[in-house]
């Protein structure tokens, strides 16, 4: 699918318009922090537009933040989940089934 430009594009970025490349930063601040990231579409688009990279702001999902340069009006995209996260919780959550719990096992039930 051929891509708008954003440089004259006069609405914001839709989910169905996402690239890797604009991701790049959610996927970064979710795999650092360990805290799944909120993608919303910026209004950093016309005259305003700073390459593919700021077509999207992003805010820890856990605080429920609409984040600065958010488009007017709009509403979240997608969330991105950190590196390995089913993975890891899986495995938690196995280890808590076996009472083979960590420190930090976030479960109920201790
Ligand atoms: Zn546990």
């Amino acid at each position: 699918m051929e891509q708008r430009n954003f440089r004259t594009a006069r609405t914001a970025v839709r989910v169905h318009e996402l690239t890797d490349g604009m991701l790049v930063h959610a996927r970064n601040a979710a795999d650092s922090s360990y805290l799944a990231q909120t993608v919303w579409p910026s209004r950093f688009i016309g005259e305003d537009y700073l390459g593919h990279g700021c077509l999207v702001v992003t805010a820890y999902a856990v605080t429920d933040r609409v984040p600065e340069g958010v488009a007017k009006g709009a509403e979240p995209l997608l969330t991105v989940l950190p590196a390995n996260y089913l993975r890891d919780t899986a495995a938690a959550a196995e280890a808590h089934r076996l009472g083979q719990c960590s420190s930090y096992c976030r479960f109920p039930g201790h």
